[in-house]
């Protein structure tokens, strides 16, 4: 006999940055736990919506037809005061007066920052589901999102590609990534990118234009340069400038912001963030009280969420050396 208390009502929250397949996390989340016989409270607008007492009750038909559609039907934000030990309390005090047994946050390592102290300090079971673009969380292998963010920023590419060909040019396209190369390497590779420039480079100025030069040599009409944003954009504009006075390159520049956030997610999302509402549910039916469902060696598995506190900077050296070999 064990003296747990049975859980018996859970409330989901997306919190930071929107990503393309939360809504299917949401879904896949709200109909297990229904189906196991949970009472689901969906809390608006993040760690500020649950601050607020912002909390709806939802059934069945409350996530029907959403998992096609980008974005989160519960809304995200960011809530500075949570970092405070004082607000988290008030939070802890907001779900227990709702009677709400257990959390689950869909974000970024931010967001589980903050699920994390929650347990810890009052004792919440939390279900921590990764949603970022970038593709940056220790001790998973996959966000929910990034395949999305990668097809739309390749699509976008392949657009500009052709009036690079056409007008024998050279682009610098910025992809979104704060602190992560996975998405501008991804990109890269798809789109056979002359280039990637990544956060964490000091910028190679002249590699980057002796890759344009050696493609023009050998006849090549256009040249992409693929530039991870960093933690501001507009790096691009620093490239072009330096492309021009110190190289004699004349070089476009695209920045393709947050269209890479919003669109349908793709199957891949969409498989993955089912996946991981329906684990999240059965994982704290069974006991598990701070967990994250990752995903590792290609099934989502959980892993204990203090280990997936931190971000990871997807630097893939071997991506690199595949953009570097097919590009010559
Ligand atoms: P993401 O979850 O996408 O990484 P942020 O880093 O902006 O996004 O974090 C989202 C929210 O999570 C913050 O606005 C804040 O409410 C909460 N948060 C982030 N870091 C912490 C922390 N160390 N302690 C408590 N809450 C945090």
């Amino acid at each position: 006999m064990t003296a747990e208390k049975k859980i018996k009502k859970v409330g989901i929250l997306c919190s930071g940055g929107d990503s393309p397949g939360m809504n299917c996390a949401i879904r896949a989340f709200v109909r297990t736990a229904i189906g196991a016989g949970l009472e689901v409270y969906g809390i608006r607008r993040g760690y500020a919506g649950l601050l607020e007492g912002d909390i709806i009750k939802m059934d069945e038909s409350s996530v029907g037809n959403i998992l096609q559609h980008g974005g989160t039907i519960l809304q995200t934000s960011r809530c500075p005061e949570f970092h405070e030990a004082d607000i988290r309390k008030e939070a802890s005090h907001i779900l227990a007066r709702k009677k709400i047994d257990a959390l689950a946050v869909i974000g970024g390592n931010g967001s589980f920052n903050g699920a994390h102290a929650l347990h810890e300090e009052h004792g919440i079971p939390i279900a921590a589901l990764p949603g970022t673009i970038d593709n940056d969380i220790t001790g998973t292998n996959y966000t929910i999102g990034f395949d999305t963010a990668v097809q739309t920023a390749v699509e976008a590419v392949d657009k500009i590609r052709d009036t690079a060909s056409s007008h024998a040019r050279t682009f610098i396209v910025e992809v979104m990534g704060r602190s992560s190369a996975a998405i501008a390497l991804h990109v890269g590779v798809c789109t056979g990118a002359e280039n990637v420039v990544v956060p964490s480079d000091n910028i190679a100025y002249g590699q980057i234009a002796s890759d344009i030069q050696r493609g023009i040599v050998r006849g090549k009409n256009s040249s992409i340069i693929i530039c991870a944003e960093g933690k501001v954009p507009g790096l691009s504009y620093k490239i072009q400038e330096n492309l021009k006075e110190t190289h004699d390159i004349d070089a476009h520049v695209c920045i393709l912001g947050h269209i890479q956030r919003g669109g349908n997610p793709s199957s891949l999302d969409r498989f993955i963030a089912s996946r991981m509402g329906f684990v999240a549910v059965n994982e704290l039916l069974n006991g598990n009280k701070a967990f994250v469902t990752a995903f590792v060696s290609g099934e989502v598995t959980p892993v204990p969420l203090n280990e997936c506190l931190e971000k990871r900077d997807e630097y893939l050296p071997q991506t690199v050396d595949l953009v570097k070999a097919l590009s010559i």
